[in-house]
């Protein structure tokens, strides 16, 4: 039995896929045609459906709209060189979201129960995934609570749902960044390692601050002093300094990013020695002076590397020099893109094939 035969699937009377113009796809403008569902009732996840793309019937009390039980993950499927589709490292983000599950108290998923619906999925609407270099079809698993109640409590009820949306090569502008001393996106014990909704709505107003002044995005400091880095926006961050790719090591205040994994076991195959550990402003700032920090980036998902054109320190603006193809972060994107479209050697087992 074929993984589609195991879930049962609905499919669109009339595909959207003519509709959509694959040459000017930008982020997150077009949904694919189906979407997978899943519920979590007398405490076991029942069997996922594959249903046409739409909106849903919920409860305005529905408790995740009023207590935040509701994760997210993102990644991404490619259509490497000989036409198969794969996706990067989905087990690595099935453990990550089981984290953030736990984190909230809510009921984890299996990892073939996660890879059988996401291959499902992917499978229904394959000719969704863009062939084009630097294009794929974005991944948007999540889990919210579905049960409608008013008391504050642990739902009993989920959803599991995924949705998929095909997206271009990202051309990210260089980021002004700001080092944040006075909100702070998360503290250790809090739910910083967590893929949580809630983490994203309390940065919004801090990041509209910093945008006002000029900046793209805050550069995240501990809670607790404000001197040590944690990450940006949506992405971790990595320095080249001293010669060495640095990085702040990983707490509870800090998302485990794939691709800060991903960067970090490559790293050496380029030369450059690792080190993952605290990371303080005021060494930032003494590099910049003595010139020793000769690279800031920030790494994701979505645009995988996002040049830092500059950081602001205590009000004091410090520009980067400016990238040039012996960069590093330019020579890891190509290396980490030459693994997924097969231009390389998967020696690690990141590409996980869609049959
Ligand atoms: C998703 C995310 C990242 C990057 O993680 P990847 O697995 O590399 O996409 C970094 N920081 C935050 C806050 C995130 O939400």
């Amino acid at each position: 039995m074929t993984l589609t035969e195991s879930i049962s699937i609905e499919r669109v009377k009339k595909s959207r896929l003519s509709t959509i113009d694959f040459s000017n796809l930008g982020f997150g403008n077009h949904i694919s045609d189906h979407m997978l569902v899943a519920d979590y009732k007398d405490g076991a996840w029942h069997e996922p459906k594959i249903i046409p793309f739409g909106d849903m019937m919920m409860s305005p009390a529905m408790l995740s709209l009023h207590y935040g039980q509701t994760i997210f993950e993102g990644m991404k499927a490619f259509k490497n060189k000989n036409g198969e589709i794969i996706v990067f490292r989905p087990q690595r983000h099935h453990q990550r979201m089981n984290k953030s599950l736990e984190r909230m108290c809510m009921p984890t998923l299996s990892e073939e129960y996660f890879l059988n619906s996401l291959s499902a999925l992917i499978e229904v609407d394959s000719d969704w995934v863009p062939t084009a270099e630097g294009s794929s079809l974005y991944l948007r698993p999540f889990v919210f609570a579905f049960e409608a109640k008013l008391g504050v409590k642990i739902a009993d009820e989920y959803k599991f749902m995924i949705i998929t949306s095909p997206v271009g090569p990202y051309f990210a502008k260089p980021v002004k960044l700001k080092v944040e001393e006075e909100y702070v996106r998360a503290a250790e014990g809090g739910t910083g390692f967590a893929k949580c909704a809630g983490n994203y709505g309390g940065a919004f107003y801090p990041t509209l601050i910093a945008q006002k002044q000029g900046f793209d995005q805050v550069l995240w400091t501990d809670a607790k002093e404000h001197k040590y880095i944690d990450e940006s926006g949506a992405m971790n961050v990595m320095f080249v300094l001293n010669g060495k790719l640095v990085t702040p090591k990983l707490t509870t205040s800090l998302l485990d990013g794939v691709t800060r994994d991903s960067i970090l076991t490559l790293s050496s195959s380029l030369g450059l020695e690792k080190e993952e550990r605290k990371v303080s402003v005021a060494e930032i700032e003494e590099g910049f002076k003595k010139g020793t920090l000769t690279e800031a980036f920030g790494v994701g998902t979505a645009a995988v590397v996002s040049t830092i054109a500059s950081i602001s320190i205590h009000g004091k603006n410090y520009e980067l020099p400016v990238v040039n193809e012996n960069s590093f972060q330019l020579r890891i994107k190509k290396k980490l893109n030459d693994i997924r479209r097969g231009n390389e050697p998967d020696v690690h087992g990141w590409n996980y094939t869609i049959k």
